[in-house]
């Protein structure tokens, strides 16, 4: 299997180097070049299989003979083996054909290690067969940065420098990363916001000089491999709820737009799925695509659910790819307008096929916390911020109640204490392995917000 860009203009990568190389060099993302199909027959036959199993089934074809299927299957293992579930994501029946698909069983309690997990055995084999290491550096807000620094403390090819925003992650979030005591594992607190910590990345990895020296890479959500690991469960949640034979309905919260894209790879290898709902919080530019045909920035704002607060969703640009026919020129032009200006337009014709499986809904704070008060007033259930907000969505817009909605749980309500207690009422517990998170001790390290002081402190501390 090899990889093509979306802007049409970077080299055709293998699975391997397509890990590596992150983002294409022509600022595009990579995808497959043809997707690959099951037939319903084949699906039907996975009935009953445990998750990892069918995860090489599913993966299988994108890696090519990158790997053999000893090893797919090993680093499968591996990945999947620090879940608290060997369901890895557990489906629970809400009643009324909805579902609840839990994402959140990972060391990090959100829905990134199931991608992250995998990413980590994947990058050590990749290395090692190489004889090449890599330097990390990554910008978070909160999420991706322990689920990154979980996924690769103590690998022998990997150091990992994680930015995030002094002062302004949460206690949990913070901890998850300031307490993990490996000799790679490099947290800065940046003196800033976390835009700021994202343009300093952005800035090491234009200096290209530091670049190669260090070999810098990324694990951000553009990754194509975080993409292909999260298509699994997709096909593991719609086989539990009598697909293929059964078509079914997915609703996703959603920042980048990473996650629901791998429900569209599922869909396009052959798995029935008849509706995406997308659930945004104020930070709602995916909404206002997909109820206009209008993709424009406005700013930020600050909510309950923070791993949604983006301004662009970066991976819709693989659903471009799809809309526009694979003309990758014509993507690269949108999207330079876009840079240059703020906004672009579809024509009625795109925005009509892409509403044929994508519906979209924005909820606010109080809306979202209404919605986890009245859930676990009438059944008990405590959701956090962004499942929330997904359920929401379901519920507005389900299209068909023969069809199972299956909403995407994506951190466990633990992460989000605060926020899940004022409008609950009850303050969730953290699970036994994080029960002694908040008496750890803490590695924290200050830095301005000074290009010069980074450079100086990753060269201190990066393996020779
Ligand atoms: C990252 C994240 C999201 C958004 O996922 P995308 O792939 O960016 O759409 C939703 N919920 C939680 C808890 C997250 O950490």
């Amino acid at each position: 299997m090899n990889y093509v860009s979306t802007r049409g203009a970077a080299p055709v990568l293998t699975f391997d180097d397509v890990l590596l190389a992150g983002l294409a060099r022509d600022g595009g993302l990579y995808v497959p070049e043809t997707w690959p199909r099951f037939g319903a027959t084949e699906i039907a036959g996975w009935k009953g299989l445990s998750y990892t199993e069918l995860a090489l089934k599913v993966m299988t074809p994108f890696v090519g003979d990158t790997l053999t299927q000893d090893e797919l299957a090993a680093i499968i293992n591996e990945a999947y083996n620090h879940f608290d579930t060997d369901d890895v994501a557990p489906l629970v029946d809400m009643g009324g054909g909805e579902y609840l698909l839990e994402l959140f069983h990972g060391p990090t309690l959100a829905f990134k290690d199931v991608a992250m997990q995998f990413l980590g055995p994947l990058f050590d084999h990749v290395l090692a067969k190489k004889g090449a290491r890599i330097c990390i550096a990554g910008a978070t807000s909160g999420d991706t940065g322990s689920a990154a620094i979980e996924a690769v403390r103590d690998r022998d090819n990997v150091d990992a420098f994680i930015l995030y925003p002094h002062g302004r992650v949460s206690d949990v979030q913070r901890r998850q990363m300031t307490t993990v005591d490996a000799a790679n594992i490099h947290t800065v607190a940046l003196e800033g916001t976390f835009d700021d910590c994202q343009d300093a990345v952005k800035a090491l990895f234009n200096d290209l000089d530091f670049r190669d020296k260090h070999h810098l890479s990324a694990v951000n959500s553009i990754n194509w491999a975080r993409v292909m690991a999260q298509v699994v469960y997709y096909f593991w949640a719609a086989l539990k709820v009598g697909g293929p034979e059964q078509p079914v309905a997915f609703a996703v919260p959603t920042g980048n737009f990473g996650n629901v894209f791998a429900g569209y790879v599922a869909r396009r290898m052959g798995l029935p799925v008849e509706q995406f709902v997308v659930g945004s919080n104020s930070n709602d530019i995916l909404t206002r695509f997909f109820n206009s045909g209008a993709m424009e920035i406005t700013g930020v704002h600050p909510t309950i659910s923070p791993s949604m607060d983006i301004q662009v969703s970066s991976n819709f640009e693989r659903l471009l790819f799809e809309l526009f026919d694979r003309d990758g020129t014509r993507v690269a032009d949108t999207l330079t307008k876009f840079r240059e200006t703020g906004r672009f337009d579809v024509t009625p014709e795109i925005l009509a096929e892409a509403t044929t499986l994508f519906d979209a809904a924005r909820f606010d704070d109080d809306e979202t916390r209404t919605l986890i008060g009245e859930l676990h007033a009438a059944t008990g259930t405590l959701l956090d911020p962004h499942s929330a907000v997904g359920l929401a969505a379901a519920r507005k817009l389900r299209r068909d109640s023969n069809v199972p909605m299956i909403v995407l749980a994506t951190a466990h309500p633990a992460k989000f204490p605060d926020a899940v207690e004022q409008a609950s009422g009850v303050h969730p517990s953290l699970p036994p392995h994080l029960a002694d998170l908040m008496e750890r001790d803490e590695r924290i390290n200050v830095l301005d917000n000074d290009l010069h002081a980074l450079r100086a402190f990753i060269e201190e501390r990066v393996s020779a």
